[in-house]
């Protein structure tokens, strides 16, 4: 018998798919801006300085491979939230944040969908930003819950919709999940000021919204670690019990180590047990436990002071690279006098720029030029070097024209 002949082709996905087109083109001058992952001055893949010394140690140390606990490494899980929320958080102190090991950023997002589609009795709504990372929307709906947007990027300014992304924020039925990218809005790079941030506290608490933070590039948009992890802290403080996305792929680039934790904040250690017992009964039918390998050398990282600090210059100098990709890149497109206002690509943040390019001018660079990027127009600005921005700025240049 044939079980699968009714099974009909999947499309590919919008961003892996660029990788696929990449690969398969061989002219010298190609360029890949599709995969958010950090790429060096000369276009490798860089393993951080502070996860090699980390690999010493652990090697050393002969561990065993045991399983770990269905929430994972405690050492791990607990250094991660102290990264995020502060060591002083309230929270923290008081001993009632619920956290499991995921399997990085994807996992918690899953684990948090998974959870809340079992648990959470107000509205089974995720309202996710328009745009957003692509994953979003089914991790939420694989779940059977439903999603919807808010408004976010203004096309007419190339920034936020900070209006229309209250208004519908507010329109939202009371006890909605909103969904928040923490910081490096991908694939934006805009994020709110911090006053902009203090109103969506207040606007969520009066409407009681349930926030879900998803904190994939912590330390990437600045290159400072707490300062990236403004939002969620602040959100904090004000009393939110939020959830907390949070992945160690970018800025320790650990990718494909999938480390990375979920995170609720509960009102009593009493009820951050009962919580946990139940995060553990949405984890052990998906995957039993979390991988080993990725959350101790996190969790030697962030708890050796010496790598600690390693890491923290590491981070920055990642974050600064882009910075300085950003302000070449912005260079270029003016003296060669490109049409259009440039001006958002030094203001954004993080990993992303969210060039405005048209479907049209992203088929033409593939085509023509040998530079992919996903349809949305969105660049990884770390594909960039000094070897290859010239070359891409002409490309872009010419594309517009
Ligand atoms: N959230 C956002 C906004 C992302 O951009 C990404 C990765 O690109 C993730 C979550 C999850 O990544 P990972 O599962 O590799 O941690």
């Amino acid at each position: 018998t044939d079980f699968w002949a009714t099974v009909q082709q999947g499309p590919e996905d919008p961003i892996l798919g660029v990788q696929d087109k990449f690969n398969a083109d061989k002219d010298p001058k190609r360029v890949n801006l599709g995969v958010g992952a950090y790429r060096d001055e000369n276009g490798k893949p860089w393993v951080l300085d502070s996860v090699l010394k980390a690999e010493d140690i652990l090697q050393k140390k002969k561990l065993n491979k045991e399983y770990l606990p269905i929430t994972g490494a405690a050492d791990f899980t607990k250094l991660a939230s102290e990264l995020a929320y502060g060591k002083e958080s309230k929270p923290i102190v008081e001993d009632r944040i619920a956290v499991a090991q995921s399997i990085s950023g994807t996992g918690a997002l899953r684990i948090a969908t998974g959870f809340l589609s079992f648990h959470y009795t107000g509205p089974q709504v995720v309202y996710i930003p328009n745009p957003t990372w692509g994953n979003h929307i089914p991790i939420v709906e694989q779940t059977g819950m439903k999603s919807a947007r808010y408004r976010y990027f203004d096309k007419k300014t190339v920034g936020l919709d900070f209006e229309g992304m209250k208004e519908d924020i507010e329109a939202a039925e009371p006890g909605s999940i909103i969904l928040l990218h923490a910081c490096a809005q991908n694939p934006t790079g805009i994020d709110p000021t911090k006053e902009q941030w203090k109103e969506l506290s207040i606007l969520l608490k009066q409407k009681q919204h349930l926030a879900l933070f998803d904190m994939a590039y912590q330390g990437f948009a600045s290159g400072d670690v707490s300062g990236d992890a403004f939002a969620v802290r602040h959100f904090v403080e004000q009393g939110h019990q939020i959830i907390l996305c949070q992945s160690f792929a970018k800025n320790l680039g650990l990718y494909g180590e999938r480390a990375g934790t979920f995170s609720m904040v509960c009102s009593s250690k009493e009820e951050k047990n009962r919580v946990l017992s139940q995060v553990k009964r949405v984890i052990r039918p998906l995957y039993s436990s979390p991988p080993l390998h990725g959350a101790q050398l996190v969790a030697t990282i962030l708890g050796t002071p010496e790598l600690l600090e390693l890491w923290l210059t590491e981070v920055k100098k990642m974050a600064d690279r882009i910075i300085d990709m950003r302000s070449k890149l912005y260079d270029l497109l003016v003296k060669l006098e490109t049409p259009g206002e440039w001006g958002h690509i030094k203001s954004q943040i993080g990993m992303f720029s969210f060039t405005g390019l048209t479907p049209e001018q992203v088929t033409a660079l593939a085509e023509h030029a040998h530079v992919y990027m996903t349809m949305d127009g969105r660049i990884s600005m770390a594909g960039l070097n000094d070897h290859n921005v010239q070359y891409f700025a002409e490309s872009m240049s010419k594309a517009v024209k």
